[in-house]
Order: C-alpha cells, then structure tokens, then sequence
C-alpha cells in the first residue's frame, strides 16, 4: 500500500521560514557580533529540523530561534549555586574567582604589558608583578630563612609544576620517595605515573604506613638525584604510621652533598598540593608554604585554584638558584601560564579573603540563620550538616554547619533548573547546604528551590505532597 502524496500546497513542511528569512530576522542582526554565523546557522537548521519532525509548527520556528539564540551564551558552561557544602568542588571547578581576581581577568584580557617595560620600551620578565605579590604574601621571616632567597615561577597547574620540577631537577635519575606518598589525586590519575613519564625513577622506600629516616637514607646512592615528599592530600593513616619531616628530609639531602663528595646538592622536591600560604588553625594537618619552605625544602609545589582560592595555576615557590634552573628549562615554556592566570593570582593574592576562605571559615551561627530563613521560605526542615573542605585536601575536617532537608527527587530539578543548584543527596534526602552559596544569592536559591518544588508537584499530581518521613536533626555525614 503506497500512501497518497500529499498536496504540496497543503504540506505543513512548506510553511518552515526559509534561512534566508530567518537570517534576517533583527534578533539574529543584532546577535551578530556575539555569535559566528555557523553558529546562528546552526541554531537555525535546528529549529527548521524541529519543525520538519513535527516537534514544533511551522509557525514556532520564528519563536523558536529567537529563543535559541537569546539562551544561547558565549559559553556553553552554566554558573551553578553550590550547595553541596564542598568548598573545594573540583567538578564545579574548584575556587570560585574573589570578585578582585574577575576585574583582573577582564582588565588584562587585551593587550597587556605582561612581558614589556613600558619605560624603556624593552622587553621584561614574564609575571613580575605576580611574583611579587606571592612573595609579599609570604611572612618576612620566611624569606629571611631561605639561604639564598626566595623566588616564585607560576606555571599552568599543580601537576605541570611536578612535571616541571622533576624534569628539571632530577632528570633520568633516582627520585626517592615513600610509599605512602605514591598518590591518586583523582579519576584514576596518578603521581607515579606522571612522575614515570618524564623519564625519572622512582625509588620508593619504606611502606604504606611508616617510613623512617633510615629508609631513606639507606636508598641514597650514586644514582640519587632528588628526595621527594608528596602531601598525600586526599586520604589520612590512622594508627601505627609515622613520616619523614622535611627538616630532616633537609638534613639527609645535606648530608649526601657531602657524602657524594660531588659538589652536588641533591635538591628536595615538596608538593604540598593544596596550596595554602600560611598555617590555618582549622586546618592542623594541612602543610603550607611558607612552612615548608622554612624546613628545607628547595622546591615547594602548590595549586593555585584549591585552598589559595585562585585561579587554575601550579605555583614553585623556593630557593633562588633552583627556581633560576626550573624557569630556565626548555619544559617551562610549555607549561607557561597565560596572562589572564597570572593578573587573577596577583589579584587573588592581594585581595581580602577569597571566597573559598569565607566559605571555610563561615560563622555556624550565620549559617543556621541563613538555612532557618530558607527552610521557611521552602517549608522544609533544618538540619545538621557538615561540610567539606574538599579538592583533596584536610579530608579528615568536617565543617560544622546546617542543611534543608528536601525530598531526594528535587535533586535533578535544582540541577536542571534557572539558576543551576547542585544540591547534596545523601541518606534518601536533598540536602541544600548555605556554606558555598554567597549570602546575596540566598533570595536566588529560595526562588530555585521553590521553582523546582512546583515542578516536582506538576509531575506528581494531587493527593501526594512526597513529605519526607521526620527524621531527627543529626549531623550530615
Ligand atoms: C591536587 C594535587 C596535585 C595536582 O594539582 P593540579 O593543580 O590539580 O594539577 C598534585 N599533588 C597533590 C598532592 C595534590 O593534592
């Protein structure tokens, strides 16, 4: 049986706006400069398809692309309320940017002088300026103590600056390192492999759980070329352990100079990971800087976008003469950082407290009136819950702090919906926790969190209001 072709004249399909009409629609004139023509294009050839399907009439078509190309924005990334109470949150991107560090962006995002001397028309050094501000951010005595001075090289990220340091320093030869360093940072991403893969050896010594002095020493040879302590940030040893310290990793470095008989100084390699400046009480056993560095360390690694709260960036902060050899090396030309990572850094160095350090240290009072104003506004319980540092780093730190307790099935509705929250689901409930959230987005949140409420009961009918069953008030996790 053959279906009767339809009278062209009454084909709906006929009726699709062509391109060329659509193209000159004011909406998409105006759209020009923000958007390639592919682009506008293709946002037109969609919503023709839809029409063509039967998805949409063909009188939608002009309504359609007007709304396509007012949502569509530069970026196809989506600002997202945190509400999980992670500071850290590597899949939203780790810190987010003090408003300083934003202005930064956009003031150095033309032409900058970020390699001339505007006085004398020649060319300067690259990044002076957030050299300077890493080192005035660093404590006087930190920079009294280091034998031959302190300097700073800014590179792409914390596992660049590894790359970097390893490669430059070590070379082909033996880096030792214990094994309860060898660490994952995340999605199956290793640091013995990436170390492996610049061409130098691993020699680990001692065991998961405790490594002595001895084991060190015992390994040091004249196949050495480094000592290596990595901050095995995101996990924690319980019980019968003990470590290495980097003083005495310093003394053992000494010592083999002399024993060697070289002349050589066998440089100590430290990624702290996590970046912080100085010493923050409510985060005992994270490492820091300046810290590090005072205890010997010839080279000390951090990111820039975890607890610092910057931009993505991999910082080198040590002695002279080595952070000299590191930026000299052929490799620090490909693991450079861009203008724009280095004006957000200085900014976020200079600025007050970054974003990540207000959500860290948020007061538990201002956050239970903040979680009490929005549990009232979304008819929902307060409770208990405690917060993360996150980004791999003081993973045995909970962050007193409260949560609304919502049903578990507005978890996709916040995330889908206009602004983007990503709440916490845990134990069967959808937690919304204040901490991340900046306070003049509270009123933006209530608004989500009610938009996804009437969603939720559009979906659900009448009759069934989805009341969570009580639970007591009890910490979060
Ligand atoms: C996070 C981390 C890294 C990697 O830093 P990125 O900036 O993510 O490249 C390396 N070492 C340690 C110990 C870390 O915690």
């Amino acid at each position: 049986m053959t279906a009767a072709p339809l009278d062209r004249a009454e084909d709906p399909r006929r009726r699709i706006p062509r391109t060329d009409t659509l193209l000159a629609l004011p909406e998409i004139v105006e759209a020009r400069p923000r958007l390639s023509e592919a682009v506008l294009r293709s946002l037109i050839t969609h919503a023709q398809s839809r029409a063509r399907s039967g998805e949409i009439t063909p009188e939608d078509v002009v309504p359609a692309v007007r709304a396509a190309v007012a949502a569509r924005n530069a970026t196809t990334l989506r600002p997202v309320l945190n509400a999980t109470g992670v500071v850290v949150h590597t899949n939203l991107g780790r810190a987010p940017l003090p408003q300083a560090a934003v202005e930064a962006l956009v003031a150095s995002s033309g032409y900058v002088d970020v390699e001339l001397d505007l006085a004398s028309g020649q060319r300067s050094k690259r990044g002076t300026g957030t050299r300077g501000a890493l080192l005035a951010a660093l404590p006087a005595a930190v920079l009294e103590a280091v034998p031959d001075g302190v300097d700073a090289l800014v590179v792409n990220n914390g596992a660049a600056a590894l790359v970097l340091a390893t490669t430059a320093l070590a070379g082909t030869g033996e880096l030792i390192v214990s094994r309860g360093e060898l660490v994952e940072i995340g999605a199956g991403f290793r640091l013995p492999d990436l170390i492996a893969s610049t061409g130098s050896r691993l020699r680990e010594v001692g065991t998961t759980n405790r490594t002595h002095r001895a084991d060190y020493a015992d390994a040091i040879g004249p196949q050495t070329t480094g000592l290596l302590k990595i901050h095995p940030s995101n996990f924690r040893v319980d019980g019968f352990t003990s470590s290495v310290s980097i003083a005495e990793l310093r003394t053992l470095a000494d010592e083999a100079e002399i024993d060697r008989g070289d002349g050589r100084p066998l440089p100590l390699i430290v990624d702290i990971g996590s970046g912080l400046l100085t010493h923050d009480p409510l985060l005992p056993d994270e490492p820091d800087l300046a810290e590090a560095l005072t205890a010997g360390a010839d080279v000390v690694i951090a990111s820039g976008d975890k607890l610092l709260g910057g931009p993505q960036a991999g910082i080198l902060l040590g002695r002279s003469r080595t952070i000299q050899r590191l930026a000299t090396h052929p490799l620090a030309r490909a693991v450079r950082a861009d203008k724009l990572t280095l004006a957000a850094l200085e900014a976020t160095l200079t600025a007050g407290p970054s974003p990540v350090a207000q959500s860290l240290h948020a007061d538990p009072a201002r956050l239970r009136e903040r979680a009490d104003r929005l549990a009232a506004a979304v008819d929902a319980p307060v409770v208990a819950h405690e917060g993360r540092v996150g980004g791999g780093g003081a993973p045995g730190v909970p962050l007193a702090g409260w949560a609304v307790r919502l049903p578990e099935e507005l978890a996709p509705l916040l995330r889908t919906g206009e602004p983007a929250v990503l709440p916490r689901v845990h134990d069967g409930a959808c937690l919304v926790d204040l901490r991340c959230i900046p306070e003049p987005d509270d009123g933006r949140l209530a608004d989500a969190v009610r938009a996804a409420q009437t969603r939720l009961a559009c979906t659900r009918g009448p009759g069934n209001t989805g009341d969570l069953p009580d639970l007591p008030p009890g910490p979060g996790r």
